[in-house]
C-alpha cells in the first residue's frame, strides 16, 4: 500500500488532493511534490520490511504514489547495480570510486524509472493519452510505458535528434512530431497539442510523479550502501529531476530515522556548452536565467531552461556541494576510458561525471579518503553515431 497523503507546491507551499491529474501548482506555475504519511509510515513498517520485497522500483511502493496493484507498469526498472570502478579509481591514485549503473534500465537509461511510476499514476487518474517534448532518453521510455500500458503517446522532438531516439518512439508505437527549432520549439508544439487534444503533459517536473520514480535511486543507493551513504554523488545535471529525486529520497529516509551517518555532498555536472545550474550557481544566484544558444553532444543535459532550477540551486547549497562544467569535447574520450578500463559503454551525459570527478580531485576539493559515486545515467548504444575507433 501507498502512504500518499498530499501535494505540496515547491514553492508557495499550497497543498493539493493527490486523487486528480495535475501539472504545475496552479497558484505559482511552480512544480508539485507528493507527501508522504512518514510518521505512520514509521511507525508501521520497519527499515528491513521497507526494502524486503522484490528486485525493481516497486519493492518502495509505500513510498510510491500508486495505489492499485493493477496499476503498476513494469518493464523490469530499477534495481541496477552500484560498482566499485577499480581502474577508473586506480588510475586517478583513488580508493573509494563508485558507479551506480543506470544503463541496465528498460531503453537504457534512469528516465524509465520516472515514466514507469508517472505513466502508472497518469492512468490510475484516468488520463487516455500523454504527451511530451523531448530530445531524447525521455520520449522513449515514455513511449515504451505507453505502449505496455496501450496508451496514446504523443512525441514532440527537434528535427535534428538522433534518428535512434526517433526510430525507437515510433517502433513503440507513439505519434512523433518532429519540430524545427530547439526543445523549447517542441515544448511549444507539443503545449499546443495538448491545448487542442486534451491529453495529459509528462515534460520534466511539470507533472509530480516521474520525481517519484527518480527518487527509488536514492532509496538504492541507501540500502546497497548498507544505509551509509556516499561522501559525495556527481550528477549530470538537465532538468534535475534525478538530482532532486534522489535527495528527496535521503530527506525521506532521514525522517523516517533509517540512515546512519551524514548526506552526500550533491554535484551537478553540465557541459560547457549548456551550463545554466552553473552560471547561477556560481553567482549565489537562487533562478537560473536561460542559456542562450544551448548547445552538446549529450542531448540528456541539453537543457537550456530548467523548471526546477531553484530547488537544484537549493539542494546544492543545502548539502554543501557544488556545480560545474566540464568540456564538451572531452565527453566522447571520457565515455571511451570509462568504456574501456571498466566494460561499461556509456552515454555522453554519464560520462561527464567522471570529468567532473577528475576535476574535483585535481582541485582538492574531492578528498583522498572519501567515498565518491558517479552516476552512470544512460547507456551509450543510443549514441553509436558520436564513436569513433
Ligand atoms: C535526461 C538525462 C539526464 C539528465 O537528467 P535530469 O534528471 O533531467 O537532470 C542525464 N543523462 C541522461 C542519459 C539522460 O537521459
Amino acid at each position: 500500500m501507498t502512504y500518499l497523503n498530499n501535494l505540496e507546491c515547491s514553492y508557495c507551499h499550497e497543498n493539493y488532493d493527490p486523487g486528480q491529474l495535475m501539472n504545475l501548482c496552479p497558484q505559482c506555475g511552480k512544480p508539485l511534490l507528493a507527501r508522504y504519511r512518514l510518521d505512520r509510515l514509521a511507525r508501521e513498517i520497519s527499515r528491513d520490511r521497507f526494502a524486503g520485497r522484490g528486485f525493481g522500483l516497486w519493492r518502495y511502493r509505500h513510498l510510491l504514489p500508486v495505489i492499485k496493484e493493477k496499476n503498476k507498469l513494469t518493464l523490469g526498472e530499477g534495481g541496477t547495480p552500484i560498482l566499485r570502478a577499480c581502474n577508473l579509481g586506480r588510475a586517478a591514485n583513488y580508493d573509494a570510486l563508485y558507479v551506480k549503473d543506470e544503463s541496465a534500465n528498460p531503453t537504457g537509461s534512469f528516465k524509465a524509472r520516472g515514466m514507469a511510476v508517472a505513466v502508472s499514476k497518469a492512468m490510475e487518474l484516468g488520463a487516455s493519452s500523454i504527451s511530451i517534448p523531448s530530445a531524447g532518453n525521455a520520449a522513449g521510455a515514455m513511449s515504451a510505458y505507453a505502449a505496455a500500458a496501450r496508451m496514446k503517446a504523443d512525441v514532440f522532438m527537434p528535427r535534428d535528434v538522433p534518428h535512434s531516439f526517433i526510430r525507437e518512439c515510433s517502433a513503440f508505437g507513439a505519434e512523433v512530431n518532429l519540430v524545427e527549432g530547439l526543445i523549447t520549439d517542441a515544448g511549444r508544439m507539443a503545449a499546443r497539442h495538448l491545448a487542442k487534444s486534451g491529453g495529459f503533459d509528462l515534460s520534466t517536473l511539470k507533472e509530480p510523479y516521474r520525481l517519484e520514480g527518480k527518487k527509488t535511486m536514492g532509496f538504492e543507493i541507501a540500502e546497497q550502501m548498507g544505509w551509509e551513504l556516499p561522501d559525495v554523488i556527481i550528477y549530470p545535471t538537465g532538468g534535475g529531476t534525478g538530482l532532486i529525486g534522489i535527495w528527496k529520497a535521503f530527506l525521506e529516509l532521514r525522517e523516517l530515522g533509517w540512515l546512519d551517518g551524514s548526506l552526500p555532498k550533491m554535484v551537478a555536472v553540465q557541459s560547457d556548452g549548456c551550463a545554466p545550474i552553473v552560471r547561477a550557481f556560481n553567482r549565489g544566484s537562487s533562478f537560473a536565467d536561460n542559456w542562450e544558444g544551448a548547445y552538446t553532444i549529450a542531448d540528456g543535459i541539453r537543457v537550456p531552461s530548467a523548471v526546477g532550477d531553484f530547488i537544484i540551486l537549493e539542494i546544492l547549497e543545502e548539502s554543501g556541494g557544488t556545480a560545474l562544467e566540464v568540456s564538451d569535447s572531452q565527453l566522447m574520450n571520457a565515455a571511451g576510458r570509462i568504456a574501456a578500463m571498466e566494460g561499461l559503454f556509456v552515454s555522453p551525459e554519464a560520462a561527464a561525471t567522471l570529468l567532473a570527478f577528475e576535476k574535483l580531485l585535481d582541485d582538492g576539493w574531492i578528498e583522498r579518503d572519501q567515498t565518491v559515486l558517479l552516476m552512470i545515467t544512460g547507456s551509450g548504444m543510443k549514441y553509436l553515431h558520436l564513436w569513433r575507433d
